[in-house]
């Protein structure tokens, strides 16, 4: 325990907690790893080691056991496996939840929607009929990305877009788009680097740009930090607290 009041502490877990639980974008294991990453950030318990805490710390506390089912081989069963503290899990529901742009939230259906030929017609706009080619096509202004189909009779016209889109993208820098999901913990757990946790996870993830959109009014501790003002990847880290350790050669 810090040499601040306890009470200041407990306060302010109680309100991380209860930010997190009503934050309807935080769910499931995602719950889980945010309310353990409170009580180790903001009450130090457990209290994190030299280099801070380890996935497999998480992982002890709330995956335990991994548990192989009996497996039926060779005409005889095998007993049921269970193989310590699920580290790998942490990592996937983390790797999830990186800020990035994807561009299936970017577009309007939903993702099992069929896509429709937007071939160029005489009497209507478009075409409309089920595409039989389909793929993203980038907005060299904005480097957002729509997908786009085309039907049989369309397919040339649709083949010659991909192309003509092409090369506008190659006659220009296109930027990265702004970042449309993930980040979900970020803003609860602010004693986290998570620039560095993301790189840590995957090394070619940059910092994306980001829309004012993203930051919800809500509790103090729901308030999104401005992810382009994050320190740079090189930026040696400023915070006195300790932060979170990504050891992935720790994972078993
Ligand atoms: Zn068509």
């Amino acid at each position: 325990m810090t040499s601040e009041h306890p009470y200041t502490k407990l306060r302010e877990y109680d309100r991380c907690v209860a930010g997190l639980m009503s934050d309807p974008e935080v769910t499931g294991d995602l719950l889980l790893i945010g309310m353990w990453l409170a009580r180790a950030t903001i009450l130090n318990t457990p209290e994190p080691s030299k280099t801070g805490w380890q996935l497999t710390d998480m992982a002890a506390a709330l995956f335990p056991m991994k548990t192989k089912p009996a497996m039926f081989s060779l005409g005889e069963w095998s007993r049921p496996q269970v193989t310590g503290p699920d580290a790998w899990h942490v990592f996937e529901v983390l790797k999830k939840d990186i800020r990035r742009y994807d561009p299936w939230v970017d577009q309007p259906g939903p993702r099992w929607a069929r896509t429709l030929c937007a071939g160029p017609m005489v009497r209507r706009a478009t075409c409309g009929k089920p595409s039989v080619a389909a793929g993203f096509l980038t907005d060299p202004e904005t480097g957002r990305k729509k997908l786009r189909g085309g039907c049989r009779k369309h397919e040339q016209w649709f083949i010659a877009e991909v192309q003509a889109n092409r090369e506008a993208c190659e006659a220009v820098e296109v930027p990265q788009p702004p970042a449309n999901i993930g980040g979900r913990l970020a803003p609860h757990i602010r004693d986290i680097d998570w620039a560095a946790l993301w790189r840590g996870i995957d090394p070619n993830w940059v910092i994306p740009p980001e829309v004012r959109t993203w930051e919800r009014p809500s509790l103090r501790l729901l308030l999104a930090p401005d992810m382009a003002s994050q320190p740079a990847p090189t930026a040696a880290p400023t915070r006195p607290r300790p932060k979170f350790a990504l050891i992935p050669g720790a994972l078993t």
